[in-house]
């Protein structure tokens, strides 16, 4: 299981999931979950947003490319197949729409966030709590609202301390400009040896230690090594 703030790459996600990941949208991958990829990037193909307070409005997908649609960006956003099969929109409405009547717990949904090509993080869990179809543009677009779960954060687990390791915290999620930023000032590396293998983004002063900013300054890249020894030193 990954824990908030950790590097992986694609083969990492498509392990744990146990399914090769080749779409943004992946409902009930596996009993209890479901996935979705995000992207912020200046090219994303969908315009993600993440609120202040670390909701995420994510966008539905278009239709894929065909003869009958040589423009998918062109058409509104489909629920349905041509052969009325509920696609992945469709898929992830019906179960927003049960959750807001009362008739099941929201969705639980694994986000995972690409930050450069072949450099992925794991967001952490959230609630699929609602599905609104929005005008964008001339046409119309699926927006998911997916709400933070309470998740033990990579500064929680790395600590070897019993209470703490039983604390939970919400998910907050590091901003994409700072990950990017921190990636290439540490050029992909743990600050202390090097290694590239076994990373993820490190609070330099942990949210217990009053660690509250999530800027450029406070997070560092370490290896899960260097993590735990961290975690052990500042109790
Ligand atoms: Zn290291």
């Amino acid at each position: 299981m990954f824990r908030l703030g950790d590097l992986i790459s694609h083969l990492d996600m498509s392990r744990e999931e146990g399914r090769h990941l080749q779409q943004g949208m992946n409902f009930r991958v596996r009993p209890g979950h479901s996935v979705v990829l995000m992207s912020r990037r200046p090219d994303a193909p969908y315009a993600d947003a993440v609120e202040d307070d670390g909701t995420i409005v994510y966008e539905g997908h278009d239709a894929p490319k065909s003869k009958g649609i040589p423009n998918p960006k062109a058409v509104d956003q489909p629920d349905r197949s041509s052969k009325g099969r509920l696609l992945q929109n469709g898929l992830f409405e019906q179960a927003a729409i049960a959750f807001q009547e009362g008739e099941r717990e929201a969705e639980r949904v694994r986000v995972y966030e690409k930050v450069f090509d072949g450099v992925w993080t794991y967001n952490g869990l959230f609630a699929l709590t609602r599905a609104d179809r929005v005008p964008a543009g001339e046409r119309i677009v699926f927006k998911f609202r997916l709400e933070p779960l309470a998740e033990l954060s990579a500064d929680l687990a790395a600590s070897t301390h019993p209470e703490r390791s039983l604390q939970l915290v919400h998910a907050r999620p590091i901003p994409t400009a700072v990950k990017r930023a921190v990636w290439q000032r540490d050029n992909g590396r743990c600050v202390r040896c090097g290694r590239t293998d076994n990373l993820h983004f490190d609070h330099i002063l942990p949210y217990s230690k009053g660690g509250a900013s999530i800027t450029v300054d406070n997070v560092q890249i370490l290896c899960a090594e260097h993590n735990l020894a961290k975690g052990a030193r500042i109790e």
